[in-house]
């Protein structure tokens, strides 16, 4: 048990050591945020970076208390439901059988393939083993509904924040035929695919637009912030998404805590959605200060204010980020739903690998 526990402290403490120097080194190659603004500046700017608009600032984070929790609790895992995750095979056969269908099909945390008007479109893709540079960060607790040499060819790639679970630089740079392939971005991320040899990149500004292959991308404010090293908080945005065919209307969140006045402005600008991708789990670190994701009853309300007609629970299920039981927030979400009565055909907990139609 003691040998156990000196093993993980020693991988730990190796792990820290990389991720140090992964980020010193990530720190010092940020670039020059200047060349993107011109005049004034919005209020979610600051001067090299930027910010939560309204400003919501966080608590004192209790950092260390929270790596020590994060190294004791690191031998439990929570047993993955029989009923969470369905079988490749058959996750490839449903995708294909309803390939002429518009439909969603979760692949984990907040990954989703979207089919839209024959487009496939996939959001904050993640397909690592880790959520972390090199050897370091949590590992997945649940495989990828569909691998990603399984997917089908790409049309779009949307992208909310940078943070590992939601941009997966390997899987990013994998992909062929990178050059026809539109990626939809905050601020700021353009420079990583670029790096990367994307050419179609459209990178925008909260309450900005872009029409790509016939479906409109606006992004909208979310209350988070970004990071992928030491020295690289807030230097690029995060946002969320709308994205309009000509018959339907998505809403798409990667991460996001809750706002009382964000996503009823959303809802009114849009006039409501037909889905609203949600993300409902992250919420157990609040306790050590971090205050950046919806529990699943604020995103149901998140839900109601967009008025969306179907919520889709997506964010949960995947990795162990956070103190709460991984498998807990759709309990939740769903318990929230009944007592609000909320018609329970119109709430989406999919399994992971599942794909259903958007009528
Ligand atoms: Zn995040
Ligand atoms: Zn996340």
């Amino acid at each position: 048990m003691r040998k156990r526990w000196l093993e993980s402290l020693h991988i730990f403490t190796c792990n820290l050591y990389i991720f140090f120097f992964v980020c010193f080194l990530i720190g010092c190659s940020s670039f020059s945020r200047s060349e993107l603004w011109a005049g004034d500046k919005p209020s979610h700017h600051t001067e090299n970076a930027f910010q939560n608009y309204p400003l919501i600032e966080p608590p004192d984070a209790q950092g260390f208390r929270f790596i020590w929790n994060k190294i004791v609790s690191s031998s439990k895992s929570d047993k993955i439901p029989a009923d969470h995750l369905i079988d490749k095979k058959r996750a490839i056969d449903r995708y294909r059988k309803l390939e002429n269908e518009d439909t969603v099909t979760w692949i984990g945390q907040s990954t989703a393939l979207l089919k839209i008007n024959g487009k496939v479109i996939l959001t904050d893709p993640f397909f690592a083993k880790r959520a972390g540079p090199g050897t370091f960060g949590p590992s997945r607790s649940v495989p990828p509904g569909i691998t990603a040499g399984d997917l089908p060819a790409v049309n779009i790639i949307v992208i909310s924040h940078n943070h590992y679970d939601h941009l997966d630089a390997d899987f990013v740079e994998s992909l062929p035929n990178k050059k026809n392939i539109d990626v939809v971005v905050p601020l700021g991320i353009g420079e990583f695919f670029r790096n990367k040899d994307y050419i179609k990149i459209h990178e925008l500004d909260w309450h900005h637009s872009v029409t790509v292959k016939g479906l409109k991308f606006t992004s909208h404010p979310m209350v988070h912030y970004s990071s992928r090293g030491l020295f690289d908080k807030n230097k690029t945005l995060w946002c969320s998404w709308s994205i309009l065919s000509s018959n339907k209307k998505l809403f798409f969140a990667g991460d996001t805590a809750f706002s009382p006045t964000i996503f009823k402005e959303i809802g009114t600008e849009i006039d409501g959605f037909d889905y609203a991708l949600l993300p409902i789990g992250t919420y157990g670190n609040r306790k050590y200060g971090f205050n950046n994701h919806m529990n699943p009853m604020e995103s149901f309300q998140a839900g109601l204010d967009l008025k969306a007609q179907t919520m889709i629970a997506i964010h949960w299920g995947t990795i162990d980020l956070s103190e709460e039981p991984l498998f807990e927030p759709a309990k939740l979400f769903k318990k929230v739903a009944m007592e609000k009565q909320f018609d329970p055909k119109r709430l989406w907990i999919l399994k992971i690998g599942d794909t259903r139609v958007l009528e």
